[in-house]
């Protein structure tokens, strides 16, 4: 089967970030198979998204429940699907049964939402805990203070599991510079799995954008979001 003018570029596209994310992962003794990509396809409509999964891309974010639903109804059958973006508690129940995963877990009324949808469908949702490392008021995420009151309070929620940790890094203009919150979040991984918690076995780590994602996988990223270097912007 040949390829599509829009799959070649994407193809290209890929092959340049592959490179890329090989090389960090040599720089910091990690194995590839390790570090996943998720296509983040806001910017873009479903027929981009086809092209990704026609060229091999397996995991497609999405940030907003609306925009979300008609390219999902018509990809929703292929690859894994990651709701990364805020989520209002009354659109929870729409992503639980559709994507699945969940990067922006980052209070308890949504906790509790999630928790109670995912009773009603017979399913346990496997869930990012939101964490703003960084601090910045604009950012969304659970406050680092808040993090082990949090994990206490949702401990007997059977149908959540916290399966990863997600942070936004600032805007900057060195990649570097965005460092230490990547480093921060791989530092509460470890936290949190000292701590215990059965529905708490923290393994993935979703950090790390088109800007820093080489950053982030020197850091311990297993999931890295790339939107406009892969699907860029018209
Ligand atoms: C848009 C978005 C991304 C991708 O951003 P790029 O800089 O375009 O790669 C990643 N994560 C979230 C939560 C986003 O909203």
């Amino acid at each position: 089967m040949s390829m599509s003018a829009e799959q070649e570029v994407l193809k290209q596209r890929l092959d340049e970030i592959e490179k890329r994310i090989q090389a960090a992962c040599e720089r910091s003794n990690r194995k590839r198979e390790d570090v996943k990509i998720i296509a983040v396809t806001k910017y873009v409509g479903a027929e981009t998204i086809g092209d990704l999964l026609a060229v091999g891309v397996e995991h497609i974010g999405e940030n907003r429940l609306q925009d979300a639903l008609p390219k999902y109804q018509q990809y929703g059958d292929r690859g894994h699907w990651h709701f990364i973006g805020h989520l209002q508690t009354n659109k929870a129940k729409e992503v639980v049964g559709r994507f699945a995963y969940i990067h922006s877990l980052d209070r308890i009324s949504l906790a509790q939402e999630l928790n109670k949808r995912g009773e009603a469908l017979n399913q346990v949702v496997s869930c990012f805990l939101q964490i703003n490392i960084s601090g910045e008021e604009t950012k969304f995420g659970l406050s680092p203070d808040d993090v082990l009151a949090f994990l206490q309070e949702t401990s007997n929620m059977k149908h959540i599991k916290i399966v990863g940790l997600m942070t936004m890094a600032p805007v900057v203009d060195n990649p570097d510079e965005a460092r230490f919150v990547f480093r921060g979040l791989a530092e509460w991984k470890d936290r949190i799995n000292e701590w215990n918690f059965p529905h708490a076995e923290v393994t993935e780590l979703s950090m790390g954008m088109s800007s820093d994602f080489e950053v982030a996988i020197e850091e311990g990223a297993t999931y890295i979001r790339l939107g406009s270097i892969l699907v860029k912007p018209e």
